[in-house]
């Protein structure tokens, strides 16, 4: 390992002077930690995705491992874990990523199409960062695995 060691970016490792109430932790210091999410990741342009569309609010991009010929994620760029973590300040957030959904799709000319979103690892989320998949171009069937 060469030295002097770099934390990844995507690592934002922060060293802190404790406050009174802190001292009592190793070495007078505190660590605080904190991952970006994968798709965080991408937002920041820290590592690479097929972006079908991108604004202020939200990112569309193609899923890394599709199960279907299109699946893509509609991502907000706030970093939300999932559906249970929304607010009520978040006011306004999946309506905008459906109708950023439905005007991609609209100028792909696709009509039928299925949106999913996991919410919970038992519900099969895997990223805790919100995302509506979106998936289109084979019959899919029902109820959903
Ligand atoms: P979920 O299991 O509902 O949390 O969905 C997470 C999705 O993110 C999966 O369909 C993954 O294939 C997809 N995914 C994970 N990493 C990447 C990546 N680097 N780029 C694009 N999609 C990804």
């Amino acid at each position: 390992m060469s030295w002097p060691w770099r934390a990844p970016q995507s690592a934002q490792l922060q060293l802190a002077r404790p406050s009174q109430q802190q001292s009592s932790n190793l070495h007078n210091f505190t660590f605080i930690t904190s991952l970006k999410s994968i798709f965080s990741q991408i937002i920041d342009r820290e590592i690479p995705a097929n972006i079908i569309f991108e604004d202020d609010t939200c990112i569309i991009i193609e899923d890394i491992s599709p199960q279907a010929p299109i699946h893509y994620l509609a991502i907000p760029k706030r970093e939300i874990k999932g559906i249970s973590d929304l607010s009520d300040t978040d006011d306004g957030i999946i309506d905008h990523l459906m109708i950023a959904i439905k005007n991609e799709m609209s100028k792909k000319r696709i009509k039928d199409y299925r949106l999913v979103i996991n919410n919970g690892s038992e519900a099969g989320q895997t990223v805790f960062h919100l995302h509506i998949h979106v998936l289109a171009n084979r019959t899919l069937g029902w109820p959903p695995g």
